[in-house]
């Protein structure tokens, strides 16, 4: 479909192109040919007039020349001398002061008798001219016009004749010949490409020296016939140019080929004379002028086509990217989309690894509770069987030793409980300014019977920072690290541990040092995670450590555990509060 629309638009716009090219070089070249056609009408006219006058001037010399006496006179009398050289000394003089070729007295004979070349070698006086149209129009009493080639000097010119009359009769004939041929020079100077053509078409004068006496058409039999018989072009033979015609789009001007060139010709006839001067024409420039506009349109209009075409290119691009930006846009949603249905896919597993997670924390916590629990159990049920059997056999001693055994187990129970109860609140810690030292000092008065009875060395070092958090569970953190240190150096025969208080930057680290065994690979991994203990039973659950990482984190803190060579290094790492910096407790809530 779209391809037919361009295809169907591309052909129009060829189309127009052709068109328009088409009708701007006929719409030109047709007005150049016109003005071509004007210029020479008027040139053509103004040529012929200056034609007519030239031969009209001499029209009524051959009247006024026979008014003269001398001539009928030599009419009359023929043979005699006198007259006869009256007559062409007349005649001499005649033609001197007229500037024609000739003048002369022809008797009804045809005979010249006398001539204004009388002395010259081709004078005329002497030939007879009868076969001449001019002199038997004359003699027949009419004024003559005829051009041709001097049958005697062989030189055309215009030959103008007209009766002479004796006492109202034709006696002869007075003669003048024009020489024509200056024309054909002042035409070529002037730059005109002319030629005068007979009533039958034939080409007298020209400037164009290879046209002269040729046809524009072959001529018939019977006017080559009669052209002989008047010898109107002497014993020239008269061939035609053979030019074609070709049809023009104005009717003024002829479009003509000769010899294989072209010429516009304007014919101009010269009415009374029965000529016709031809005016040609180059063809040349109207059809450049045409050429030249058909460019400028055609350019134009290409360029025209050219911008569309960029405008229609350039909307193009734009809706182009538009839509690849929509597709763009929509993948990403695409993505978006997944990214989501991936996420929450990943989450459902992840709450599937927590629950499970939280499964095994659970099954853990079961499994040491019952471990804890059902050995005192156990006991109790043991002690109280043996406590009624005392009682009943009045043995009050045994049975009240029984009975205190089963308050001190009931109380290790109490405190498996209350390890578990600190385990599972979830207080939220209350943040304010703690002083370290304060924290510390706290600390070592709740392990002092502990270090007492395992005789062990506490050194303090280090000055006072303060810290934000919560000092009752940093109490409690401090007691589950020096617990945990005396308990590791149980086996030692000499026990001490380091206790470090150090300010780095804005955090402030208290460190708890012992000389025990040292952490083995399998502990660090696993020693912060809840219910894990290498203690025996009875000893410890396992939640100390579990329990310090996650108050030292509501804190804003951390807590590392590494070997120190001998022996084990707990850190715990808080932020500092300036020394300057004064707030009130409870200032603000920690997740
Ligand atoms: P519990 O003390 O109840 O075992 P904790 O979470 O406090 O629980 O400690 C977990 C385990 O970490 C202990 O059982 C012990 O194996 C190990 N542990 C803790 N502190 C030390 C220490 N200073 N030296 C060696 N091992 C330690």
């Amino acid at each position: 479909m779209r391809r037919y629309f361009l295809a169907t638009a591309l052909g129009t716009c060829v189309a127009l192109l052709i068109a328009v090219v088409w009708f701007t070089y006929h719409g030109y070249y047709t007005r150049a040919l016109q003005e071509t056609a004007q210029k020479a009408t008027v040139t053509a006219q103004l040529q012929t007039q200056y034609l007519l006058s030239a031969v009209e001037k001499f029209e009524h010399l051959p009247h006024l020349a026979g008014a003269e006496r001398t001539l009928s006179d030599l009419l009359l009398s023929p043979q005699n001398a006198a007259l006869l050289e009256q007559a062409n000394h007349y005649l001499a003089f005649a033609k001197d002061k007229t500037e024609v070729a000739a003048i002369y007295l022809i008797d009804t004979e045809g005979t010249t008798l006398a001539a204004s070349n009388w002395q010259s070698e081709t004078s005329y006086v002497g030939k007879n001219y009868r076969f001449r149209p001019y002199f038997q129009e004359a003699i027949e009493g009419r004024s003559s016009m005829f051009y041709g080639i001097g049958v005697t000097t062989g030189t055309p010119g215009a030959f103008i004749a007209a009766p002479l009359r004796v006492d109202g009769q034709v006696r002869g004939v007075v003669a003048v010949k024009i020489d024509l041929t200056p024309f054909e020079t002042q035409w070529r100077e002037a730059g005109l490409h002319i030629a005068m053509a007979d009533a039958l078409g034939v080409i007298f004068l020209t400037t164009q020296p290879d046209w002269r006496y040729r046809s524009l058409r072959p001529l018939s039999a019977t006017t080559m016939d009669l052209l002989g018989s008047t010898r109107q072009y002497g014993d020239v033979a008269l061939q035609s140019l053979g030019s074609q015609n070709r049809p023009l789009p104005i009717q003024e001007l002829q479009a003509l080929d000769i010899h294989g060139e072209t010429y516009l010709l304007k014919v101009q006839d010269m009415g009374r004379f029965d000529w016709q001067m031809l005016l040609f024409s180059e063809p040349a420039e109207p059809h450049r002028k045409g050429l030249a506009a058909a460019e400028i349109a055609g350019l134009s209009l290409a360029l025209v086509y050219l911008s569309l075409a960029l405008v229609w290119q350039y909307r193009r691009r734009q809706t182009e990217r538009r839509e690849s930006q929509r597709a763009l846009a929509r993948v990403a949603a695409e993505l978006d989309h997944r990214i989501a249905v991936r996420t929450a896919e990943l989450t459902a597993a992840n709450d599937i690894a927590v629950q499970t997670g939280k499964l095994a924390v659970l099954g853990q916590m079961a499994a040491s509770i019952s471990h804890e629990i059902s050995q005192p159990l156990t006991a109790l049920r043991t002690l109280a069987d043996n406590a009624t059997s005392f009682l009943a056999r009045n043995d009050a001693a045994n049975a009240s030793d029984n009975l205190r055994i089963i308050g001190e187990l009931c109380t290790r129970m109490g405190s498996i409980v209350g390890e578990l109860k600190a385990f599972a609140r979830k207080e939220p810690v209350r943040l304010q300014e703690v002083s370290v030292r304060q924290a510390v000092a706290g600390a070592l008065m709740l392990v002092e019977p502990l270090r007492k009875t395992t005789a062990t060395e506490i050194h303090v070092d280090g000055e006072d920072v303060l810290v934000r958090g919560d000092p009752i569970r940093l109490e409690q953190v401090l007691v589950n690290l020096l617990r945990n240190a005396m308990d590791a150096m149980e086996a030692q025969p000499e026990r001490s541990l380091e206790l470090q208080l150090r300010a780095h930057g804005d955090q402030a680290e208290i460190s708890v040092r012992d000389h025990g065994p040292g952490l083995s690979a399998d502990v660090l991994e696993h020693l912060f995670e809840p219910f894990f203990t290498t203690k025996p039973s009875g000893k410890g659950l396992g939640l100390g450590l579990s329990l310090s990482h996650a108050i030292v984190h509501e804190m804003a803190g951390s807590i590392h555990a590494d070997n120190a060579n001998p022996g084990a290094i707990f850190r715990i790492l808080l932020p500092r509060v300036p020394a300057h910096h004064c707030t009130a407790p409870d200032e603000r809530t920690a997740r």
